[in-house]
């Protein structure tokens, strides 16, 4: 197996709220390149927050962030995206009155005018046949599932090194689990890019990612290699 060209991301001591209400006192996790981590915890304790705050959109109280072997704990939002990592927020993140294919060109930067002149990569239908289909369709035409896997779909087309997935399985039916599924575990065989999951379910876990962690009460209460859950 060749070397995993993924980039690692690495939180340490991180606290990060709204206003006063800090929802996360003090949280360490690592990702490392190529790996595929799943974060895991209740309803309400923060795990949505901590990847609000990998992205920059939250400013950390206290601790850093580390990407790549680089700080950065103080770099704004879109020095994230540019560096190359990719974010699935949680819920629909689609444009119904744009198109797919808009939807999917959406993401990138104006430096990624070549790609955007290219069209969308090939590797992205690869993954989601469906979406090829539906090119010129408006993105509020499709159905729930469709719509998540467009969302996962325009992530993956500027090639990112770490993807952030918050709950891309969350109310959809369970074929369409399954093709995300696939998408991870292709992900995950060629080593290209390293993956944060938020994720519920305790199969997938197991099944897919090489490690776990567990929020509660702002703190990480639990983690481990998959294999030991
Ligand atoms: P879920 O499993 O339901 O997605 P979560 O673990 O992702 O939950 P977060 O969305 O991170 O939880 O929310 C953590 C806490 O922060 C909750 O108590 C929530 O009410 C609060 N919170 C979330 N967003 C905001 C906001 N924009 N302003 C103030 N408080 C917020
Ligand atoms: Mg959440």
């Amino acid at each position: 197996a060749g070397q995993a060209s993924g980039a690692g991301l690495e939180l340490k001591h991180l606290e990060a709220g709204y206003g006063e209400s800090m929802i996360l006192r003090d949280v360490s996790l690592t990702v490392k390149p190529g790996q595929v981590v799943c974060l895991m915890g209740r309803n309400g304790v923060g795990k949505s927050t901590l990847m609000k705050t990998v992205m920059g959109l939250i400013k950390p109280k206290r601790g850093t962030i580390a990407y790549g072997g680089q700080n950065y704990t103080k770099q704004p939002p879109d020095r994230r995206a540019k560096a190359g990592i990719g974010y699935v927020p949680q819920g629909r993140d689609v444009f119904p009155q744009l198109t797919v294919e808009e939807n999917l060109l959406l993401g990138l930067e104006a430096a990624d005018a070549k790609l955007r002149r290219a069209g969308i990569p090939q590797h992205v239908f690869d993954k989601f046949p469906v979406l090829k289909e539906m090119i010129h369709r408006k993105g509020g035409d499709l159905s729930g599932g469709q719509q998540q896997q467009l969302s996962i779909a325009r992530a993956l087309v500027s090639e990112p090194k770490l993807l952030l997935l918050d709950e891309p399985m969350e109310g959809i039916q369970p074929s369409i689990v399954m093709d995300i599924e696939r998408v991870i575990e292709s992900i995950k065989a060629s080593r290209t890019m390293s993956v944060l999951l938020i994720e519920q379910s305790l199969s997938f876990a197991t099944s897919i990612a090489d490690y776990y962690y567990v929020l509660d009460k702002g703190v990480i209460v639990a983690e481990g290699s998959s294999a030991d859950l």
